[in-house]
């Protein structure tokens, strides 16, 4: 939560306060060669997060070179729009403070590159676990791993950004780096000297620095004026006026305990049953039935085929995190320690500390419940069968962020970027979570976009993490609404399930169609909820949303359903009194609905807008042939009788080793919606109430 709205804040600027600091040309006499700031060194005890954190650093050093591509994108010449650019892109990722300069020959500690510029990238540490809080064992001690993990993250994603744009670029971390970090700091404009070493106006010496040196040019930034504290350290700073992030953590929700999350989730209401029904004859089907493999395997034709293989990558943006996400699979699984660790057998501690994790590295919402035998998939794509193997399921959302939904239509050229964000981060989280519980002796796999054994939609549900809303395959969370991508660790850990939360969607969305009106191929339903695979669900056309997300011709991929919904909100106090009367008075809910249209929330807000219009091509970054600029569809006309929607049910589905295309039949698809069950029918034959 927060008081003060930053829709009027650029995203170049990040979170903190940076532009009220103040600068000098140099930085003064005694911080021009600082030392350089040391790698992180820890003694972890043997349970420490930290030591399973170790793989994914070295990982990501791998990583942090590669081939340019072979023409210069088409950018502006002016150096300080590239600088916002890539500041922007690089908050985007959750940089905690970006800031960039010129190389000084003495900052090369090994032979130089022919990079003349550097960005520094700086992540803060989160605060200290409290002693005896859930999880503080296990935590105590990781601030530099993990916050050195997040910025070399961000680092190498930045240096793919930049070659992808035609420019030679190379990450630089605390474990490996060619550059002296502390120099570059002071150079940048992001710390000075002090007696222990380089600190940061704002957060002392507590962060971590990755770098990307580039041949690109930006504007620089000028060094800090003494050491900046003066400017940071105002009462604007600390309510967050003008948009910037609040230090007052009251404010933020970070002073919980790690354990409950930044959000109050428990404040909502705990239910024994999903508040949609769920029967006992969930089929468990196929990975080679979800309709992404079926696009890959030819099943809506060659075009769809095609590019199903570049749909979300076919922006410079998203060219960095394709390897780490491809190559984050082989960390999901491993060997387990040989006995359990000691006081791992309690169910409740055991929850409360890995939820205490997943939040401190980074999740927004966890949720724990049975891995339940119909959440399976039922074969791998090769047709080899899955048993179920664990016996519970732990499920972390992950935001995929306010500003950049804000300033796009939800279906242009950043939303692919938007959605790879948030699995890259989320592999990483749950591998790291993953890996955790395998060295306490006990069996653990993480379940990502990239690869996953699991079907999340049913164990976000099971986990109490949101209900299934209007948009059809997606679940609603009350504080992030639908914007977030999700990630599942299944393990043998005993753990303590959560329930099942009701806030009121199911009757939010029977008032509200936005989704429905603004989805660009009307594959969310107008009508009622219907049964389909034994679940009770307003069901999308998922051949026709599959079909535009791959073939979109003006965007990589869509999430505007997600954009438009009316609990996709900033998170000020103002929309927490909204959220609390559609939860708690439900007369309110169709004004509110009503209300969001004409306040103009779903409109773009150009002081967002922080990206170029790029798509790949060839491996060269080109202006691409057109941009879907929306905002609202008002005058839209809404009818039910006049929406053909398709359902393909279970028996309608390829057979788990089918290789050839099994063209999807939409006819038969058509026949199918029109004799569905509704969920009344469904009740009154199953004897539920
Ligand atoms: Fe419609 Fe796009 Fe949402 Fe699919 S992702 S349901 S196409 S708005
Ligand atoms: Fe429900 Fe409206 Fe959100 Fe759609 S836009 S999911 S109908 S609240």
């Amino acid at each position: 939560m927060r008081l003060f709205s930053n829709k009027k804040r650029p995203v170049h600027l990040g979170p903190y306060p940076l532009e009220r600091l103040a600068r000098a040309d140099r930085p003064n006499g005694s911080t021009v060669a600082g030392p350089r700031r040391a790698a992180p060194v820890e003694a972890p005890e043997e349970f420490a997060i930290s030591r399973s954190i170790g793989e994914y650093v070295a990982l990501y050093d791998s990583l942090r070179d590669g081939e340019v591509a072979p023409a210069l994108a088409p950018l502006p010449d002016d150096l300080a729009a590239r600088a916002d650019n890539f500041k922007a892109s690089t908050y985007f990722l959750d940089a905690s403070m970006v800031g960039i300069c010129e190389i000084p020959r003495d900052a090369w500690l090994e032979p130089a590159l022919d990079h003349s510029h550097a960005a520094v990238i700086l992540v803060s540490y989160t605060r200290d676990p409290k002693p005896g809080e859930p999880g503080e064992a296990w935590i105590r001690g990781a601030q530099a791993a993990r916050a050195a993990l997040r910025a070399q993250e961000i680092a190498v994603v930045q240096a793919g950004y930049l070659r992808a744009l035609g420019y030679s670029a190379r990450a630089h971390s605390e474990t490996l780096s060619e550059l002296d970090h502390d120099r570059l700091v002071v150079e940048a404009g992001l710390g000075a000297v002090g007696r222990d070493g380089v600190a940061n106006p704002f957060v002392g010496r507590r962060f971590a620095v990755a770098v990307v040196s580039t041949d690109m040019a930006m504007a620089c930034d000028r060094p800090l004026a003494g050491n900046g504290r003066r400017g940071a350290q105002s009462l604007a700073y600390w309510l967050g006026l003008g948009g910037s992030e609040p230090a007052w953590r009251r404010l933020t929700g970070k002073h919980r305990p790690f354990y409950m999350g930044r959000f109050p989730m428990e404040k909502i209401k705990r239910v024994a049953t999903t508040t949609t029904l769920i029967t006992d004859a969930v089929p468990r089907v196929p990975k080679r039935a979800a309709f992404f493999a079926r696009a890959l395997h030819g099943d809506l034709g060659e075009k769809t085929k095609r590019e199903r293989r570049r749909f979300a990558f076919k922006t410079p943006q998203v060219a960095g995190m394709m390897q780490p996400i491809a190559q984050l699979v082989a960390l999901q699984d491993g060997p387990v320690a040989a006995s359990p660790a000691p006081g791992t057998d309690a169910a409740p501690a055991n929850a409360d500390a890995v939820k205490a994790i997943a939040y401190y590295l980074g999740g927004d919402a966890v949720g724990i419940c049975e891995a339940a035998p119909f959440a399976w998939y039922s074969h791998h794509g090769d047709g080899t069968p899955i048993e179920p193997y664990h016996k519970s399921a732990i499920t972390i959302l992950i935001d995929q962020g306010f500003e950049t939904m804000e300033g796009a239509s939800g279906d242009d050229w950043i939303s692919g970027a938007q959605s790879m964000r948030a699995y890259l981060r989320s592999a990483e989280i749950a591998g790291v979570l993953a890996a955790h519980i395998r060295r306490l002796g006990y069996s653990a796999r993480s379940h990502t976009n990239a690869d996953s054994d699991v079907l999340h939609i049913p164990l976000i549900m099971l986990a109490g993490l949101g209900e299934l809303s209007r948009i059809g395959e997606l679940v609603l969370n009350p504080f992030v609404g639908p914007r977030f991508k999700s990630v599942v660790v299944t393990t043998d850990l005993p753990l303590r399930a959560d329930q099942p939360i009701d806030f009121g969607l199911q009757d939010f969305c029977e008032q509200c169609m936005k989704c429905a009106r603004e989805c660009p191929p009307a594959a969310i339903s107008f009508g009622p909820k219907v049964m389909f695979n034994g679940y009770e669900m307003w069901k999308p056309d998922v051949e026709k949303c599959t079909r535009y997300r791959v073939t979109n011709p003006k965007g990589s991929a869509c999430g505007r359903c997600m954009k438009m919904c009316p609990f996709n909100t900033e998170g000020l106090l103002v929309h927490r009194l909204f959220l609390w009367a559609a939860i708690n008075l439900p007369f309110t809910r169709p004004w509110i609905a009503r209300l969001d249209d004409k306040v103009g929330n779903g409109r773009r807000n150009p002081v967002k807008r922080w990206w170029y219009d790029l798509e790949v091509v060839d491996r060269i970054s080109v202006l691409p042939k057109g941009t879907n600029e929306r905002d609202l569809n008002l005058d839209k006309v809404i009818r039910a009788a006049d929406q053909k929607l398709a359902h393909f049910p279970a028996d309608m589905m390829p057979p788990p080793d089918h290789g050839d295309p099994f063209p999807v039949d939409r006819e038969a698809g058509l026949r199918r919606a029109a004799a569905a069950e509704t969920p009344q029918e469904a009740r009154r034959r199953l004897k539920v109430p």
